[in-house]
């Protein structure tokens, strides 16, 4: 699984962060990116409940 934050679309609120902290954080942008490339095994979960906890529909897992 990888994923991604398309930033034109981000609103910066941090839910994904929040929900999967270690997949998902803020730059200093004010925008989320992915902080790995792959997503481990044991944030799996966490990381699909970010793509859709994400209001604009920004994170993207493939
Ligand atoms: S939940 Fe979506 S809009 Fe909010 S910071 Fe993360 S990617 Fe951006």
């Amino acid at each position: 699984m990888k994923p991604k934050v398309n930033k034109d679309i981000c609103i910066g609120c941090g839910a994904c962060q929040a929900i999967a902290e270690k997949v998902f954080e803020v730059g200093n942008d004010g925008l989320a990116e992915a902080i790995v490339d792959v997503v481990p095994e044991e944030e799996k979960e966490n990381a699909i409940d970010a793509k859709e906890s994400c209001p604009t529909g920004a994170i993207s897992i493939e």
